[in-house]
């Protein structure tokens, strides 16, 4: 039998043990999906993401979108298109609008800001997922409406943080991360499963970090190595290592919303149905328009690079009843418990 206490607590050794081995995923999966239904309950959460601009300053060595990509056609979407997809979105019933982008000055504080008063008189939440930004901007979009803010921590290993993020560092993210959540987002972090040198521990790292910033969604993906990267020829992260990070994650912060992510659906065709099943309570539906769409190339195989491309809001909504669960008609915020009411100590709780 899994200890769930020791994992709640993060104990350190303990997680590192867990992702060392596969012989408790089976019980790790049952628990994480029990918690799951106890805390944040049986509806899924749509989130509507657009993916708007692939320009993106940084050089992180895994991502497609890096500035030294050449092999990348490039495109900014104008306020107007931005806006139209929002208003598409909006009539669609979607009640949360995911602003992705790489990091782009281009869309200045006046920019964002200006997508923010629009969006926001269409009666949805707004997330924000354009990178590290001004201690001062958050603060202004705070003001004017954002909801949330997506920026996932990546690796909580300073040492890999370091190498894999030139001129950056883990202590500067989580600064970000911190101040995101001192201004009142709900705030979103989360990693990648499978890094190049990314150990059991440095994972178990990941989920404290977790807890202790009590992230309020948690995206968790496997690496794919991208040919246009440093990283081409390294190995990714597999399936049963994602989930059960999914998993884990679900049990250390009960109430989170998990998505089951993009990356997931793409490296298995079923990945982000078993996201579910291991926890995950949110799904994504690509909303980016065409022709943009197939260019926000963060890795290979990419999935749902449909021609009709609203396709993925009925595809989202039929995977989510595949499941036996239900599609979330709100805005789809934190649950906001008692935890100590809801306790599961053991499995069958
Ligand atoms: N600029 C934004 C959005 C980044 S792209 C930000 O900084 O938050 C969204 C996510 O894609 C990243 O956070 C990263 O975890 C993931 N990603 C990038 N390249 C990837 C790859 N090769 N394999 C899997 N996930 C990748």
């Amino acid at each position: 039998m899994i200890e769930i206490k020791k994992i709640q607590n993060v104990d350190l050794d303990y997680l590192t043990y867990l992702l060392s081995t596969d012989e408790h995923n089976e019980e790790i999966f049952k628990v994480a999906d029990e918690v799951r239904r106890k805390y944040v309950g049986t509806e899924v959460h749509l989130r509507a993401i657009i993916e708007f601009s692939n320009y993106c300053s940084q050089h992180c060595l895994y991502c497609g979108l890096r500035a030294e990509n050449r092999n990348l056609n490039r495109y900014r979407m104008t306020e107007e298109e931005i806006l139209e997809r929002a208003r598409l979105i909006a009539k669609l019933g979607i009640k949360t609008i995911v602003l992705q982008s790489g990091e782009d000055p281009y869309y200045t504080t006046e920019r964002i800001s200006y997508l923010i008063t629009e969006i926001k008189k269409l009666d949805v939440a707004i997330t924000l997922s354009i990178g590290e930004r001004d201690f001062e901007e958050y603060k202004i979009w705070k003001e004017l409406g954002a909801d949330r803010y997506l920026m996932r921590h990546e690796t909580a290993s300073p040492e890999l943080y370091a190498k894999l993020h030139p001129g950056d560092s883990f202590e500067n993210r989580k600064a970000h991360l911190f101040e995101l959540k001192r201004l009142g987002y709900e705030t979103g972090a989360g990693c990648m499963v499978g890094l190049p040198g990314q150990t059991p521990y440095d994972m178990a790292l990941d989920l404290a970090f977790l807890k202790e910033l009590d992230a309020d969604m948690i995206g968790i993906g496997p690496f794919i190595p991208n040919p246009d990267t440093p990283l081409a020829n390294q190995g990714g992260g597999t399936l049963k290592d994602t989930l059960k990070m999914v998993a884990l994650a679900r049990i250390v912060v009960p109430t989170a919303n998990i998505p089951a992510t993009t990356a997931l659906g793409s490296i298995d065709p079923f990945g982000r149905q078993m996201g579910l099943k291991c926890g995950a309570n949110v799904i994504m539906p690509n909303l980016t328009p065409n022709p943009y769409r197939p260019n926000y190339s963060l890795y290979p195989g990419k999935i749902c690079l449909f021609e009709k491309d609203t396709a993925c809001v009925e595809c989202t909504k039929a995977m989510i009843k595949g499941v036996g669960l239900v599609v979330g008609e709100g805005y789809g915020y934190r649950r906001k418990i008692n935890i100590e009411e809801y306790k599961i100590t053991a499995v069958g709780d």
